[in-house]
């Protein structure tokens, strides 16, 4: 057996960065070329996007901060429950932890001597772990998690506004373009690191962005013709 290592521990915080980015490129390029697509000029659909790329990464903070201190506002009550309930009840409280390892196949004698001694070493911990699914290195932080999503979104929107300063002409197509390579390479990036298949992963992140930016230029044209 050659050594192995396990990537799922660090898909948590690289899909929250990568669905940052690709929020960021996705919103901010199809917002561009439905602007573009109704007949702005360069300084209009410019301001646009860095209206978009400012709006975008507040909602992301704000959704981001709201989502995760309500995860870490029911992990906190859960844990006061737990500890009341193992400072009234230990019995109980042993006989259920042993019931969860009986369930995962333990055979119930040493799963009771199991329960025994974790609960010795520190039952709210043995608790929080194998009853309720938290453990202390995932706890949640929302300021943490706010910022960084907002960086994500920043760096990914930054992406888009930037053709608009390169492509005065032919702006659809470098938008559309240049969008896409944006969106297949950051795939491609977190698939690595995630040890997923990339070209999968690129595929199905570039559909996608597609999508969203015909549908947006399509609306724009629509409103371009009757101006
Ligand atoms: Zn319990």
């Amino acid at each position: 057996m050659y050594p192995k290592t396990h990537k799922s521990h660090r898909v948590g915080w690289l899909r929250a960065a990568v669905l940052g980015a690709n929020d960021g490129i996705v919103s901010t390029a199809s917002l561009i070329l439905g602007v573009a697509a109704a007949g702005s000029s360069q300084q209009a659909i410019l301001v646009a996007g860095v209206a978009a790329l400012v709006a975008g990464a507040m909602s992301m903070a704000a959704g981001e901060y709201v989502s995760v201190s309500s995860q870490a506002d029911t992990e906190t009550a859960d844990l006061k429950l737990e500890a009341m309930e193992l400072a009234e009840q230990p019995a109980q409280e042993r006989t259920e932890l042993a019931a969860i390892y009986t369930k995962r196949g333990i055979e119930p004698v040493l799963a009771m001597e199991v329960a025994r001694q974790l609960m010795a070493h520190d039952a709210l911990a043995a608790h929080a772990r194998d009853e309720l699914g938290i453990s202390s290195t995932v706890s949640a932080r929302p300021i943490q998690a706010a910022f960084s999503s907002a960086l994500a979104f920043t760096l990914g929107a930054a992406w888009p506004l930037l053709l608009v300063m390169m492509f005065s002409s032919q702006l659809m197509l470098a938008m559309a373009a240049g969008s896409l390579v944006g969106l297949a390479l950051l795939g491609a990036l977190a698939a690595k690191a995630g040890g997923a298949p990339m070209l999968r992963a690129a595929m199905r992140v570039s559909c996608w962005g597609a999508g969203a930016m015909a549908l947006t230029a399509l609306i724009g044209s629509l409103f371009g013709v009757v101006t």
